[in-house]
């Protein structure tokens, strides 16, 4: 092969999974110009090679399409990185030693703020502010936990926020109380703003810092594209900011956060924004709705009410983030602008509100290409899964979240009882039902690692937990499955399809090689292997020395 015609990059000798039907299996993969040329055996992309070509030998290791991330803060998590970050923190009293040392160490910010404890290692899912004021003293505190729903924070934050007994419930949102109405220091949904906003918002380069860490970690995760699902303008100005200067190595699509209490005169103002790009590979193309809570607070919206731990029926069903009338003829004006319409849904309520607006949406705006899609998809009624397909919206699935782990077991499936309990994460039935799969992990509710979600998408269990029965087994996905969510389902919502999200000639290099023979079951658990190289347009975006070549 002539010099000119070579290829810049062959990898050889591996297990490619192409996520391509038209050849789905291949050795070998050619790249030159940032595009993908050849892909086929070793003796037939081997042709390729010129004197200045890179040639990587895979050894029979896997080579991937990279991976989409559908569903994932950086831009909230990236900063919560650079503070006090409890997301690896397990236990009720290494989480009390880790904020003392932060407290320690910061000894002169105003506020102590950070993020990332797990409610199942609290009574009843809620922290105290008492054990909160042992560790920060008299000092202002504000931690929201895993899935950002909840916030707890110390009395100083309280008092300072003039939140007392006689302080009612904000609209949206709950302030968890003692049996005397005093506030516990556990807020729910809008009342965390009562607190939040009293925080001095990070600054410019600190939302760019926490972005660029985001993206060193995803890169090295094999991750090379994903939709950030809920943006605000001051996420939005880092990302065009990093995008402007060339550093955002990523793919990314922004779904801008519609607000609580907007209505279909705040799409003008979304409009602007999207206008402002595409840059470079950062776009605003969708919207973001939440439709409810979680269900771990009873602030997921469920068609019949919350169980009491004895088994008898609360009065509690959860709240809707929007009016229903409101929320149909916003998707439909979100949606006849030529925006994608993406939506928090955990509850069956939920869940049926957001397919409602899109049957809606259709009915007036007939089929559009939003590729409109629903995160989270907890509880499904069965007549519910069964529109996903028809309606053409993506099932938006956080695998991680579908087995046996204590939030599941102690604080979910008790308040669902046994029917709803066996509706959860029914992603096999989903996609029995010819919806479309996409998945994402929702970092930094969970782990971005993607071999950790198809563990779970493919088992129904993880190695780590100590209940390792599976979780529903029937709704498990085959590894393809899970790989096509993870690559091709997510471009899909993503607008990406027709450029990456598969290996096929034409196509950018967007790539990534495992530790493994990911489809050789013999290798051990799914969970165990990693990413070891990622390529964007064929350059290195992250590379550990077990590559070679
Ligand atoms: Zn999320």
């Amino acid at each position: 092969m002539p010099p000119e015609t070579a290829a810049d990059l062959v990898l050889r000798g591996g297990a490619v999974h192409t996520v391509d039907p038209v050849r789905p299996r291949a050795e070998a993969v050619a790249v030159r110009s940032g595009r993908i040329v050849a892909v086929g055996s070793d003796r037939e992309v081997g042709q390729r090679i010129g004197p200045r070509t890179r040639v990587v030998e895979l050894r029979g290791r896997t080579l991937l399409p990279g991976f989409q991330d559908a569903h994932c803060h950086p831009c909230t998590s990236g900063l919560d990185q650079l503070r006090c970050d409890l997301l690896a923190v397990h236990g009720a009293a290494e989480v009390y030693r880790t904020i003392a040392e932060y407290a320690a160490g910061h000894a002169h910010d105003p506020w102590i703020v950070g993020s990332g404890w797990y409610m199942a290692d609290y009574p009843h899912g809620t922290p105290h502010r008492r054990d909160l004021d042992a560790v920060v003293g008299g000092r202002p505190a504000y931690l929201e936990n895993r899935d950002g729903h909840s916030a707890w924070v110390s009395s100083r934050a309280l008092e300072l926020a003039g939140i007392t007994a006689s302080t009612p419930d904000p609209v949206g949102g709950r302030i968890e109380r003692d049996a005397d109405g005093t506030p516990t220091g556990a807020l729910h949904e809008s009342a965390m703003d009562l607190v939040l906003d009293l925080i001095p918002p990070a600054t410019a380069e600190e939302r760019e810092r926490g972005l660029l860490g985001a993206q060193r970690f995803f890169h090295s995760l094999g991750i090379t594209a994903w939709q950030d699902a809920s943006v605000r303008p001051d996420c939005q100005a880092a990302y065009e900011a990093l995008a402007g200067r060339g550093e955002l190595t990523a793919r990314v699509v922004a779904a801008m956060t519609f607000e609580a209490g907007w209505d279909v005169d705040a799409l003008d103002g979304l409009v602007v924004r999207r206008a402002r790009g595409p840059i470079g590979r950062f776009a605003a193309t969708s919207v973001k709705f939440f439709l409810d809570g979680v269900l771990e607070t009873f602030t997921g919206a469920m068609l019949e009410p919350y169980l009491a731990p004895d088994g008898g029926l609360t009065d509690r069903m959860g709240m809707l983030v929007h009016d229903p009338p409101v929320l149909r003829r916003t998707v439909a004006a979100v949606d006849a602008a030529g925006f994608q319409v993406h939506m928090h849904a955990i509850g069956d309520r939920a869940v049926r509100e957001g397919l409602d607006a899109v049957e809606g949406a259709r009915a007036v705006n007939g089929p559009t290409d939003g590729r409109h899609h629903i995160a989270h998809i907890q509880v499904i009624q069965p007549v519910d899964v069964a529109r996903f397909g028809p309606l053409g919206v993506t099932a938006n699935a956080q695998a991680l979240w579908a087995c046996h782990d204590r939030q599941l077991d102690e604080l979910t499936n008790p308040f669902l009882g046994p029917e709803r309990t066996a509706m959860q994460y029914p992603f096999g039935s989903l996609v029995r039902a010819g919806a479309r799969l996409a998945m994402g992990s929702d970092w930094g509710v969970s782990t971005p690692n993607v071999f950790d979600e198809m563990q779970v998408a493919v088992e129904r269990s993880h190695p780590s937990l100590d209940n390792r029965e599976p979780f529903l087994p029937g709704e498990a996905v085959t590894l393809d499955q899970a790989t096509h969510a993870f690559t091709m389902g997510s471009a899909y919502v993503n607008h990406l399809d027709d450029v990456t999200g598969s290996i096929t000639p034409g196509k950018l290099a967007d790539l990534v090689v495992v530790d493994r023979d990911l489809w050789d079951r013999g290798a051990g658990p799914i969970s165990d292997a990693r990413a070891i190289a990622t390529f964007i347009e064929g350059e290195p975006v992250f590379e550990d020395p077990a590559l070679g070549g």
